[in-house]
């Protein structure tokens, strides 16, 4: 028996998930969650990851913009 380790539900022994999370001492540990938990965690991944991507490919074509506008000013 063990128990979930967000929602604290306890859990029949094979019937969880196991994900890496990170401690409030910054240290990574795999974790036991249940079935709704462990989804729920990956969706917020899955935001996080869609999040950097969006702001990569915004900084990365601002860079261009500026690289494009100086070397229109410097013509
Ligand atoms: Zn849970």
């Amino acid at each position: 028996m063990w128990e979930c380790a967000l929602c604290r539900k306890i859990m029949r022994k094979n019937s969880g998930l196991h994900r890496t999370i990170r401690t409030k001492s910054g240290h990574y540990r795999v974790a036991g969650f249940c079935s709704q938990c462990a989804g729920r965690r990956d969706a917020e991944e899955m935001k996080k990851t869609a999040w950097t991507t969006g702001l990569l490919a915004v900084g990365l074509s601002l860079l261009t913009g500026v690289a494009a506008y100086s070397f229109m000013a410097n013509w």
